[in-house]
């Protein structure tokens, strides 16, 4: 199976080879063909494998089909949970276009609008945006959607974990009725399958269900330590290891903060990047984090979502996820595009929940050892990890979380019930083995 032969022109298929894809995977084998066709989307993919073009290009194509003359309307709006992963869909998309004559361009929050105001002044065929600023730009009369032909919501999931329900139904009610949906999300959950009803058309339900074989190439192992011993065993293992592109997660912005700063301390460049830093601080930590001046990145699971930073080796949970669904989310971040990588998990004795729920979820037990001069001191006991948890979720995208129950009623620690994906290869053709299901 070519690009090609999914029905792409020349143009798109050049820019894809120059992009040195050599074939469609999966899903978009599975998507491109239907959203050529017209028809609405309800689609499921794994993190990594290659879903923003499989929406992206198929787009390309028909907008590029029915170029309009004067000022452009915005034909196609991409919706998306945060900042960052609006101005990696951007930058894919301009990647893809380059042999186009179509326009497109990003606005969040955080930023000061005139730039992006004066963009979409300019006439845009392709707009990516993070619903709050969306909307405000909409009410201040700078841009209207009264064209939109094709609507995509990237990582719904975490946009309604977000609580982003309520702006997303008011940027659907701005949108011409008849028009095209497509809808991306890690789950199937209730919620999203209410939306998914709400607003899809006759959706097309595509799933990719990659060869198992994949799982491995990521390699997931757990390190026992008190919980007063992670910051000097990170820093160890680092530089031990020479490991020079690290992605950290914690589960507190303010952790985030104080990790970041003893790294720096100890002569390991590194920043933190989370929902409290301005918008400036976030760019500019993970384009020093992909152009490697910066060694470690910790993140809260703002990180988690999305991001695609090509050949990130490591991975590591400075603290486990009190959710077990973002851990998929976190180690999904390595092991990108068939590559491997290495996850690893510090767990204290603090977490032993936490580590249950994730195990159940990938139905896998993971391995488990401590490092020598790091043991565990077998007195400590168990406090709750995340005491906080009621009032704070340490993600933070766009906007902040509103209303204390923004996970769809999921305020216990126990995981929810979605389907975690196994890696996915993008060489795995058409040829798919059955899925674990939960
Ligand atoms: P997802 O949205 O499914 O998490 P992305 O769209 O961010 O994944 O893509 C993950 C990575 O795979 C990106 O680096 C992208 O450039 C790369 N990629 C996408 N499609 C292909 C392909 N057909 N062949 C090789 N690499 C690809
Ligand atoms: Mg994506």
């Amino acid at each position: 199976m070519s690009f090609k032969s999914l029905g792409l022109s020349d143009a798109i298929v050049k820019a894809v080879e120059e992009k040195g894809y050599t074939k469609p995977s999966v899903i978009q084998e599975k998507a491109i063909p239907e959203v050529l066709k017209g028809k609405d989307l309800l689609a499921s993919a794994q993190t990594g494998t290659g879903k923003t073009a499989g929406f992206t290009l198929p787009i390309l194509e028909i907008l590029s089909k029915n170029t309009t003359k004067g000022k452009r309307p915005i034909r196609a709006l991409i919706l998306t949970p945060t900042r960052e992963l609006a101005a990696q869909i951007l930058e894919n998309i301009k990647e893809y276009s380059i042999n186009l004559n179509l326009t497109s361009t990003v606005i969040f929050g955080g930023v000061n609008q005139n730039p992006q105001k004066r963009a979409l002044n300019a006439g845009i065929d392709i707009l990516v945006a993070t619903p709050g600023r969306l909307l405000d730009l909409v009410q201040q009369g700078v841009l209207s959607l009264s064209k939109v032909d094709i609507l995509v919501l990237d990582e719904a999931d975490r946009m309604l974990d977000m609580g982003f329900v309520r702006d997303i139904k008011k940027v659907i009610a701005l949108l011409p009725s008849k028009r095209q949906n497509l809808l991306f999300s890690a789950t199937f959950s209730r919620e999203i399958k209410q939306l998914a009803g709400e607003f899809l058309t006759n959706p097309v339900l595509v799933e990719a269900t990659p060869e198992n074989t994949t799982v491995e190439k990521i390699s997931q192992r757990v390190v026992r330590v008190d919980k007063v011993k992670k910051t000097p065993l990170i820093i160890k293992l680092i530089k031990d290891g020479d490991w020079s592109q690290v992605l950290v997660f914690t589960r507190t912005k303010h952790g985030a903060n104080r990790l970041s700063e003893k790294m720096a301390k100890s002569g390991i460049t590194s920043a933190a990047i989370h929902g409290n830093k301005t918008q400036g601080a976030r760019t500019k930590a993970l384009a020093g984090f992909k152009e490697g001046k910066i060694r470690v990145l910790v993140a809260t699971d703002i990180a988690a979502r999305g991001l695609d930073i090509p050949l990130l080796p490591h991975v590591v949970n400075y603290e486990l996820p009190n959710i077990a669904e973002d851990y998929v989310h976190r180690i999904g971040r390595t092991g990108r595009a068939g590559a491997n990588g290495e996850a690893l998990s510090l767990v204290c004795v603090d977490e032993n929940d936490y580590l249950r729920g994730i195990e159940r979820l990938i139905k896998m037990k993971l391995d488990s050892s401590m490092i020598d001069g790091y043991e565990v001191d077998p007195t400590i006991k168990a406090e709750d990890p995340n005491p906080q948890r009621k009032n704070q979720r340490s993600g933070g995208g766009g906007r902040n979380v509103r209303g204390g129950n923004s996970r769809g009623g999921n305020s216990s620690n126990k995981p929810r019930s979605a389907a975690s994906r196994s890696k996915s290869s993008f060489n795995s053709g058409g040829n798919t083995k059955p899925r674990r299901r939960d």
